[in-house]
């Protein structure tokens, strides 16, 4: 297959939570195969060092910035409205905004519940939805869900995070079954275990780090730049033919007990 098929010139991506971690590394590498993007997440001054960082990085990328709460119906819709209006149809949409709360279930309160499911998986609905209006319309476009071994796999502690994570997968196979017919594919990344300010006590927590090594095929943790060829790969030409699909990428943790 010609490498020319993983290109994204010209397309233009939204990523969500993309201020640090998985999301910003995932940004970097879009722009790296190309793409112009949009950094999406609630705090302004952390996505303005994010985006400065990156076009220092990259000289002459396209990159811009966008402050709103995913979890918001009304400022989705109109971030994405004026997105559009700005900078032109948007290709592609990465929902990766998300936030972990751990707590037994008997323990949990129902706030915590609500925030969790909105975060991560409501938010997939309300973003996907307004960003899909014109991909339908246009007829083409690309959706990736970052969806987690927890889509499968649970464990005590996090269960409204697993039960966002399995209903994000079978969101991702939804959308497949109503806009497949449009042009527009619909995938998801299922990383195992990453390090990044999400799983920061987890990393510090030497019973943790040697659980994880130990569980992990592969023998380490997830460096959020392992994501990054998934997510060209769903977001490209490449995959012109994929959709309602879920790649687990996370060193082999899912296929081992
Ligand atoms: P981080 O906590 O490092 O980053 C989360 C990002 O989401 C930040 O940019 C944050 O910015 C943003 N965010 C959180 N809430 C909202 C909101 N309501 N609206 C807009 N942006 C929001 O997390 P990771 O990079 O580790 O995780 C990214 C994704 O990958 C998540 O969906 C997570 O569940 C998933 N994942 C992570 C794994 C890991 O091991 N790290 C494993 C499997 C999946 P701000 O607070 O300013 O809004």
């Amino acid at each position: 297959m010609s490498e020319s098929r993983f290109d994204l010139t010209g397309r233009l991506v939204l990523v969500t939570g993309a201020s640090r971690g998985i999301g910003r590394t995932l940004a970097a590498g879009l722009v790296a195969s190309g793409a112009s993007v949009i950094l999406n997440a609630r705090d302004a001054g952390a996505l303005g060092s994010a985006a400065q960082q990156l076009r220092s990085d990259v000289p002459g990328a396209r990159v811009f910035t966008a402050a709103f709460d995913v979890t918001d119906g009304d400022a989705v819709a109109d971030a994405v409205r004026s997105l559009e209006s700005e900078h032109g149809p948007i290709h592609g949409l990465v929902n990766n905004a998300g936030v972990q709360h751990r707590v037994p279930l008997l323990d949990l309160d129902i706030a915590d519940w609500d925030r969790v499911l909105r975060t991560n998986l409501t938010s997939a609905f309300l973003v996907g939805r307004e960003v899909a209006r014109g991909m339908v319309t246009r007829g083409d476009g690309a959706i990736v869900n970052i969806c987690s071994i927890q889509s499968d796999l649970a464990r005590p502690s996090i269960a409204p995070y697993t039960a966002a994570k399995g209903g994000l997968r079978n969101l991702t196979r939804a959308m497949t079954a109503e806009w497949a017919s449009s042009g527009v594919r619909i995938n998801g990344i299922a990383p195992g275990y990453f390090q990044t300010e999400m799983t920061r006590g987890l990393v510090e927590d030497p019973d943790f780090d040697r659980w994880v090594r130990g569980r992990t095929p592969a023998g380490r943790w997830g460096d959020p730049d392992d994501l990054v060829g998934a997510a060209v790969f769903f977001l490209s030409d490449a995959s012109r033919f994929v959709t309602g699909q879920v790649l687990f990428v996370d060193g082999g943790m899912s296929v081992v007990v």
